[in-house]
């Protein structure tokens, strides 16, 4: 593993990291050269990830984060300003998908907008829109510092509204909020050189997306690696699929 005593170069925060789309956007990120922080809920998991790229002679740091929790995102940021100083990358892909797909007896499913639970949409909220908006409060100030800062939301093409449709209401009201904080911030953040952006990574075989998905994980991760990398004259406050914007 690299010396990051003197430390020079880029610090990255990947949310929901230990496996699926996370751990390859991890993988990518220190294969650049980044100081990636690895963090997921739970701990063997995620020193084990990690432990997989450290022996790849990547720079890879595990913390624990579940971003459901304020506090546990005030330790992430703790650890990453007493250990390093500085944030330079922040992707938001931790996310959940809660609505079932099963229906009950009746046929009802929580996968309609007619029968959903509004406790199904509060889960979806609360990690998928709540824990983004929490992580950027927490390390948006050492982004300021260094007047540099690049954040990535894992959104979705199920969040785009000019292709919204029915279905998977509390996933989709989820995206689609994202990409909301996703303007708000790019807004505020523009003088800061911090680049804020959502992008979709397609369907993708993770555990998420299910063995019959088209993409691997290296080509959903393809995109928030470029958006994560983006020069300062790169975009802000816009949405990508493949590298080319697309609709909100
Ligand atoms: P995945 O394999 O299910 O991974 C999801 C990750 O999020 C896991 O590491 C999971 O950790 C983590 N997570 C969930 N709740 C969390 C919490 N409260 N705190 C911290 N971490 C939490 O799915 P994936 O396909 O890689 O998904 C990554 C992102 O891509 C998600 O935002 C998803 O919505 C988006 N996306 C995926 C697809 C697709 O086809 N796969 C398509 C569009 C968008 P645990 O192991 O602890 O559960």
């Amino acid at each position: 593993m690299k010396n990051t005593s003197l430390l020079k170069e880029r610090v990255a925060v990947v949310t929901g990291s230990n496996r699926g789309i996370g751990l390859e956007i991890c993988r990518q990120l220190a294969a650049k050269g980044m100081l990636v922080i690895l963090s997921c809920r739970d701990k063997a998991q995620g020193l084990a990830a990690a432990e997989k790229l450290q022996k790849q002679e990547l720079a890879v740091r595990f913390h624990e984060l579940d971003v459901d929790h304020a506090g546990s995102i005030m330790q992430l940021a703790e650890f990453v300003e007493k250990e390093f100083g500085r944030c330079d990358i922040l992707v938001n892909n931790a996310g959940i998908f809660p609505d079932s797909l099963s229906g009950n007896a009746s046929g009802e499913t929580d996968s309609s907008a007619l029968h959903v639970k509004i406790e199904t949409i509060n889960k979806a909220l609360t990690t998928n829109v709540y824990g983004p908006l929490l992580m950027c409060q927490a390390l948006i100030p050492l982004m300021k510092k260094n007047n540099y800062g690049r954040i990535v939301n894992v959104s979705s093409g199920l969040g785009q509204l000019t292709d919204m449709q029915g279905g998977y209401p509390a996933y989709r009201l989820s995206k689609t909020a994202l990409n909301v904080l996703t303007r708000m911030f790019s807004h505020e953040l523009k003088e800061f050189n911090i680049l804020v952006n959502s992008m979709s990574p397609g369907w993708v075989k993770t555990q998420m997306g299910g063995p019959q998905a088209p993409l691997s994980v290296e080509e959903g991760a393809d995109t928030a690696i470029w958006l994560a990398t983006a020069p300062d004259s790169g975009p802000t406050g816009k949405f990508f699929k493949e590298r080319k914007e697309m609709a909100w």
